[in-house]
């Protein structure tokens, strides 16, 4: 299995294998970047088909986590950490306390946290063998959920987006239509219906979408129509990938702006955007918010006001894409680079 000529490489700093034969014990943590402070990253807990499908998406996740903190202008670098086990079966605290003996044993430089597979309650025991947790409950009892923060961050990203593609201020009568209204999708929704918009949802749950429309009085869809829906903007907040050649020529949006994770299905997809005069938010700045409140040292108050950034980096990052003509994508990538110090 190749390392340091695997695909993903990208030169990262130090790359981590664990075992403890006591709990069934196998992991890996990456540490992409520390130039601008400790690696945070989710610990992915998934019955990997091998120890290369793990590694894999360890590098990936790990460097995506530096672009994200870079351009959230977080003093954070990018790190994650995979636990090849199956969360339903092979959990268990003894896993977990090995699994913090493994992230205390790097003396800060990668901090874990919730990701798919890992729970909140997973954290406290994991915090049980290291300090170096983030996303925990608060003291005032307050959830580490992330997915209000990373609605916020979406909110204000479509804000930015919006007066940079349809020159409008605000965004009174402007439709948006949502795909998934789960945690994230909900609360964006909310949040753009008291902002004055017109809301067209979908979801493949038929109870949730049902409940949503009724209370923000918005037109519900069938999943399959939401790519067709007369919508100034499009907010991707279901899966990745969606934003493929057929879904791209299919828009009607002039704007995409949403939560999903990588939802370029191939990065080829940000010139077609391009090409078809859609202006396309790159994914990893606009759902940064969630990344703030993994900060235990940050208020609520003042991590709101931090996420509001992401509006100002957007502003920046549109304009440079205009001026030298290159996709939002592409100049997203440039800037954290440059951020990071690896521009
Ligand atoms: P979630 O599971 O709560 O919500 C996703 C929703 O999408 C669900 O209601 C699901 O039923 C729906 N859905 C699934 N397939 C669908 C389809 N084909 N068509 C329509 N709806 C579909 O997840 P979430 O926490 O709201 O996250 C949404 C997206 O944002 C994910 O891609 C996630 O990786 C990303 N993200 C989330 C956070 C966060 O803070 N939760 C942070 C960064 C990125």
């Amino acid at each position: 299995m190749p390392v340091f000529h695997h695909p993903e490489f990208d030169h990262h700093q130090q790359i981590v294998f664990g075992s403890d034969e006591a709990s069934g014990l196998r992991a890996i943590i990456a540490i992409h970047d520390t130039f601008r402070g400790p690696a945070l990253g989710g610990l992915r807990i998934f019955p990997y088909a091998s120890e290369e499908a793990a590694l894999t998406d360890v590098l990936r996740l790990s460097r995506g986590m530096s672009y994200k903190s870079a351009l959230a202008g977080l003093p954070l670098g990018g790190g994650k950490a995979v636990i090849i086990a199956d969360p339903r079966r092979d959990k268990s605290p003894e896993l977990l306390r090995a699994m913090g003996r493994l992230v205390e044993s790097l003396g800060g430089r990668y901090v874990t946290a919730e990701d798919s597979g890992s729970s909140e309650a997973d954290m406290q025991v994991i915090a049980e063998e290291t300090a170096h947790v983030g996303g925990l409950r608060q003291a005032d009892g307050e959830s580490g959920d992330p997915s209000p923060f990373t609605a916020w961050g979406v909110f204000c990203a479509l804000r930015s987006a919006v007066r940079h593609a349809l020159g409008r201020p605000d965004l009174a009568g402007l439709r948006v239509a949502i795909q998934g209204v789960g945690h994230v999708g909900a609360h964006l929704a909310r949040h753009l219906h008291a902002a004055g918009a017109r809301l067209v949802l979908t979801d493949v749950d038929r109870e949730a979408l049902v409940h949503l429309a009724e209370e923000l009085d918005a037109e519900a869809v069938p999943p399959e129509a939401i790519f067709d829906a007369e919508a100034d903007v499009f907010a991707p907040c279901a899966l990745g990938a969606v934003l493929d050649e057929g879904v791209v020529a299919r828009l009607r949006a002039r704007v995409v702006c949403g939560a999903a994770n990588n939802q370029l299905a191939t990065p080829a997809m940000a010139e077609r955007l391009m090409a078809r005069g859609i202006l396309y938010t790159p994914d990893y700045v606009a759902n940064a918010g969630g990344v703030w409140q993994r900060r235990d040292d940050y208020h609520r108050t003042a991590v709101m006001a931090h996420i509001e950034g992401i509006g100002a980096t957007l502003d920046e990052l549109f304009a440079r894409a205009e001026r030298e003509g290159r996709s939002p994508a592409a100049i997203a990538d440039a800037m954290a680079r440059e951020r990071f110090g690896r521009g």
